[in-house]
């Protein structure tokens, strides 16, 4: 299938050829249809799929269509847990919405920002890309109306409601217009999402795109046994034995990232730690000088990684393990994408060595286990 079936204008579909989106992903053939036919979508996808290419497309087009640039109010809105997702998203619904004509002016507001810059900027804005907290106080504020919104995106909400949006989400619910098109995008279908398809969406069609596990065949990994006080001077070891010029380091909280943060630092390896406590600036800073090869150690906790959309990674190391194996194949299938094969490091305390069993049964692969007291370090 190409991008010329999915009833996308040529101005999209020059856009897409020009960023070479040269034929749509699975998530993408599927769900595009849907959406221009106006019909309640439930996407089981996760980021890297195309998933926001999957709804900003067909919601560009609806608004093309409907011709609604004389009345600018806020037609779209979509709901992201993190401020990074919501750059992202606001960053391709202008990728594609400049060269369309009549263009749909779009705009992300998320908190830790001053409020008073964005409640001047949405003039004219009709599509709105919000985590929900900034939101509700921005209409507070009566700086936004929510009564025109057509059409409400969810996106990654299984992790909006994890970081406990829920009370935010139900009270925007309640400010928007009864009748629209309800679009449900989340990694998992679990018990919580399935309350909230429930609740949202009118007969919904439901769209599952497998995560692609086949991914994990071009990951090295390798695990080190490694008693707790040793695993500080174990990294250190493999980033100069092993020259990473770029490694993604995974912990399990905000203060674990900050003390590994100072660690690095205070044995001369430059490393930032990014999280949910971190200034905006800060987050952005540390990913935009990771992300071009300027700071070689970044160290995050899952939440904050997930929707960041961080191209082929050399290394990941999971200082500490998740509790989920989703999450453990997430986080190392940030390396070893598309042609280049990457390498993922866990390193396990006696007491992980039962999870990590578990692990590797979900995974249905077996890491060799080297043990770090035979080593020299
Ligand atoms: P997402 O899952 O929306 O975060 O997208 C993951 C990545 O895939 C982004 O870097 C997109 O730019 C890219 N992408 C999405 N759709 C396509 C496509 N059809 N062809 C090539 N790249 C794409």
């Amino acid at each position: 299938m190409s991008f010329s079936s999915l009833r996308l204008s040529k101005h999209l579909q020059k856009t897409l050829a020009e960023n070479q989106y040269l034929k749509p992903y699975p998530i993408q053939e599927q769900a595009i249809p849907i959406i221009r036919d106006g019909k309640d979508l439930l996407a089981i996808a996760q980021t890297g799929s195309g998933k926001t290419a999957a709804f900003v497309l067909p919601v560009l087009m609806n608004l093309f269509e409907a011709d609604v640039s004389i009345n600018r109010h806020i037609e779209v809105l979509v709901l992201v847990p993190t401020r990074e997702l919501a750059v992202q998203v606001n960053q391709v619904f202008n990728l594609f919405s400049k060269t369309l004509p009549g263009r749909q002016q779009s705009m992300a507001v998320f908190g830790g920002v001053s409020i008073n810059p964005q409640m001047i900027n949405l003039r004219g804005v009709s599509i709105l890309v919000a985590t929900p907290g900034r939101l509700i106080e921005l209409h507070e504020s009566k700086a936004i109306h929510l009564d025109s919104v057509k059409t409400l995106i969810l996106d990654e909400a299984d992790k909006m409601l994890n970081m406990g949006f829920q009370k935010e989400v139900d009270q925007i619910l309640a400010l928007l217009p009864a009748k629209r098109q309800n679009l449900l995008f989340s990694a998992t279908l679990n018990e919580e999402i399935t309350k909230v398809r429930d609740l949202i969406l009118n007969d919904p069609i439901v769209v599952k795109i497998e995560p692609k596990e086949d991914n994990i065949d071009l990951i090295t990994q390798t695990a080190y046994h490694v008693l707790p006080e040793k695993k500080g001077p174990l990294l250190r070891h493999l980033i100069k034995s092993q020259d990473m010029k770029q490694v993604l380091v995974f912990v399990s909280s905000t203060v674990s990232a900050d003390k590994l943060e100072e660690k690095l630092v205070k044995n001369g390896i430059e490393a930032k730690a990014t999280h949910s406590k971190k200034s905006h600036m800060s987050r952005v800073s540390a990913l935009r000088d990771f992300k071009a090869g300027h700071l070689p150690v970044l160290i995050a906790t899952d939440l904050i990684s997930r929707g960041i959309d961080i191209e082929f990674l050399p290394f990941v190391v999971n200082y500490e393990l998740p509790r989920s194996p989703k999450d453990y194949i997430h986080r190392i299938g940030r390396t070893g994408r598309a042609e280049s094969s990457g390498e993922a490091i866990s390193m396990i305390t006696p007491d992980d060595l039962h999870h990590f069993k578990v692990i590797q049964k979900k995974m249905k692969k077996w890491v060799k286990l080297t043990y770090s007291e035979d080593m020299e370090f």
